[in-house]
C-alpha cells in the first residue's frame, strides 16, 4: 500500500488547485484522475470561458491560484479576456502541479474508501494496472460527483425538489469562422440577438479582435427548423470566441432528464447531443454569415454535466447567501456570479429566459463561501471542493463556475496542510490561520 499525507480525488479545476496548494505547503500529496489530463470539465468538456470573477463594477474577487493560472495562460498567448485555450490549460495545470511537487496518477478511477482503525483512510482504485490501495491522512474529494465522500458515508442531494438536475450540454469547437463578418451581422440585427446588442456605430473589425460572446439568430433558426434543417432545442445558438482567431466554441446543445452518474443516461445524452451538434454545424454553415467556410474542429471528450451530487456539509450554501451578499468569519472565497440554472427538461435557451430577473448580489457587492461548505457533515478528515461542495441547487448554480472551483480547491488543499501541521482534524483547524495562509497565497479573502 502506498502512503500519502493527502490524496485528492479528481483533477478538475478544484482538484488541481487543492493538490498544488497542499504540495506547496510541503505535504506529500497524490492526485488521482480517471482521464489522461487535468482540467475536468474545463478541458474534457471544452468549457469556456472563465465566468466572471469580479463585482459588477469590475473589482476582482478571486485571486491566488486562479490569478496564477490566468497569468500563465496569458504569457502563453492562450487567454483573451476570459476565454482560454484548452490545450494550454491542460499543459499549464500539469506543469504547475509537478513544479509544486505533487504526485499525479492518471488513467485511474477511484473505486471505494474506508476508514482504517487508526483514523487514516484507505482509498481503492481501478485501472489497467488492476486494483490498488493507497492510504492517506486527509482525503479531498474533488470528483465533482462526491464519489469519495459518499463511499465514506456522506449524505448528498441532487437536482431540484423533484431530483431533476440541470440539462447537460456537449460543447464543440468550430474553426474557419470569419469573426468580422459574424460581428457585422450581429451589429446590424440587434432584434435577432439576445446578446450582444451593439450600436450601429460599433466597428466589427475591432470587435473581431476582442472577446466574442454571441447568442441569438432567432429568425434564422425558426426558418431552418420549419424547413427541417434544425433539430436542436431552444430559440438561439450561443458561441464564444477562443483566443485563436477564427475558432469558436458552441454551448448550445441541451438534453434533459439526465443523471450524470448514470452510464445509461450519459450514453443517451452523448448520442442525442451528437445528433444536435451535427444539426447545428450544418445550420451555421448554411445560414449564419461568417460561418460559410467553417468546419467542426472537435467535440468534447465527455458531455458537460452541470450538476450531479451535492454533498451535505456543515453549512449548505443557498440562494439567500447570494441575494443577501452574506459574509462569513470563515470565508474562503468571494464571488458575485448570479444563480445560473439551465432547465432540467432540456428545453435549451429560450428568448423569454433572457427577460427574467436573476438572483444576484446587489450591484458592487459580493457574497462569500464559508469553509464549512467544504466539510462533509459527519466525516472526519474529509474535504469536498468544487462542484460537489455543500449547496442547494440554486446555491450550486452560482458557485459552480471555474474561478470559484479553483478558489475552493485552493482552500481545501491549504486546510488539509494546516490540519496536518496543527495535528487536528480538518474540522478543528484555526480558520483565522487558514484565512491568513490564503491571503499569503494572494487569495482575495
Ligand atoms: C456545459 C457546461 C458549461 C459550463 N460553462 C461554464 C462557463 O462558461 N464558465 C465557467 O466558469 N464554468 C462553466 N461551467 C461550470 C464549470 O465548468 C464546472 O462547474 C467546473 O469546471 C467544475 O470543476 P470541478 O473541479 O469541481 O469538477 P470537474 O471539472 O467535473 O472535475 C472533476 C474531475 O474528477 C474526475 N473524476 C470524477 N470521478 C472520478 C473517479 N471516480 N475517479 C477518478 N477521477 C474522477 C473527473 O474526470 C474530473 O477530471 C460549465 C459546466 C458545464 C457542464
Amino acid at each position: 500500500m502506498k502512503r500519502f499525507e493527502v490524496i485528492v480525488i479528481g483533477g478538475g479545476s478544484a482538484g488541481w488547485a487543492a493538490t498544488v496548494a497542499c504540495a506547496r505547503a510541503g505535504r506529500n500529496t497524490l492526485l488521482i484522475e480517471r482521464y489522461a489530463y487535468l482540467g475536468g470539465w474545463a478541458t474534457a468538456a471544452l468549457v469556456n470561458p472563465f465566468m466572471n470573477h469580479c463585482t459588477t463594477d469590475g473589482k476582482p474577487l478571486v485571486g491566488g491560484l486562479y490569478s496564477e493560472l490566468r497569468d500563465r495562460l496569458s504569457k502563453s498567448g492562450a487567454l483573451l479576456g476570459n476565454s482560454f485555450d484548452t490545450e494550454a490549460m491542460r499543459f499549464i495545470m500539469q506543469e504547475t502541479l509537478l513544479e509544486a511537487g505533487g504526485s499525479l496518477r492518471l488513467h485511474t478511477i477511484f473505486d471505494s474508501a474506508q476508514y482504517l482503525p487508526d483514523g487514516t483512510i484507505a482509498v481503492s482504485t481501478r485501472s489497467k494496472s488492476g486494483a490498488e490501495t493507497f492510504v492517506c491522512d486527509r482525503l479531498i474529494d474533488c470528483s465533482g460527483d462526491g464519489d469519495a465522500a459518499i463511499a465514506l458515508g456522506a449524505d448528498f442531494e441532487s437536482g431540484d425538489e423533484d431530483g431533476l438536475p440541470q440539462a447537460v450540454t456537449l460543447m464543440f469547437d468550430m474553426g474557419g469562422v470569419d469573426p468580422e463578418k459574424v460581428m457585422t451581422y450581429v451589429r446590424d440585427n440587434p432584434d435577432q440577438m439576445r446578446f450582444p446588442k451593439l450600436p450601429p456605430t460599433a466597428d466589427p473589425a475591432a470587435l473581431a479582435d476582442g472577446t466574442i460572446s454571441v447568442a441569438g439568430y432567432y429568425d434564422l433558426i425558426d426558418q431552418a427548423r420549419r424547413q427541417g434543417e434544425y433539430s436542436a432545442p431552444g430559440d438561439l445558438i450561443f458561441f464564444i470566441g477562443r483566443p485563436r482567431r477564427g475558432e469558436v466554441v458552441f454551448n448550445t446543445t441541451h438534453v434533459g432528464n439526465i443523471h450524470g452518474t448514470s452510464a445509461e443516461d450519459l450514453t443517451r445524452a452523448e448520442i442525442e447531443c451528437r445528433k444536435q451538434m451535427a444539426s447545428i454545424v450544418e445550420f451555421v454553415k448554411k445560414y449564419i454569415p461568417g460561418f460559410e467556410k467553417s468546419y467542426l474542429l472537435r467535440s468534447a471528450d465527455h458531455v458537460g454535466v452541470r450538476e450531479t451530487r451535492r454533498i451535505t456539509g456543515d453549512y449548505t450554501f443557498g440562494v439567500e447567501d447570494v441575494v443577501e451578499a452574506r459574509k462569513f468569519d470563515d470565508a474562503i472565497c468571494r464571488l458575485a456570479y448570479p444563480v445560473d440554472i439551465h432547465s432540467g427538461k432540456g428545453d435549451g435557451y429560450t428568448k423569454e429566459e433572457g427577460k427574467r430577473p436573476v438572483n444576484n448580489a446587489p450591484p458592487g457587492d459580493w457574497y462569500e463561501i464559508p469553509y464549512r461548505c467544504l466539510l462533509a457533515a459527519g466525516l472526519d478528515n474529509v474535504l469536498i471542493a468544487g462542484r460537489c461542495a455543500s449547496s442547494t441547487q440554486a446555491g450550486h448554480g452560482a458557485i459552480r463556475i471555474i474561478p470559484a472551483c479553483v478558489a475552493m480547491g485552493q482552500a481545501a488543499g491549504t486546510a488539509a496542510a494546516r490540519s496536518l501541521a496543527e495535528n487536528v482534524s480538518v474540522r478543528d483547524i484555526d480558520t483565522n490561520a487558514l484565512i491568513a495562509d490564503l491571503r499569503e497565497q494572494k487569495a482575495l479573502v
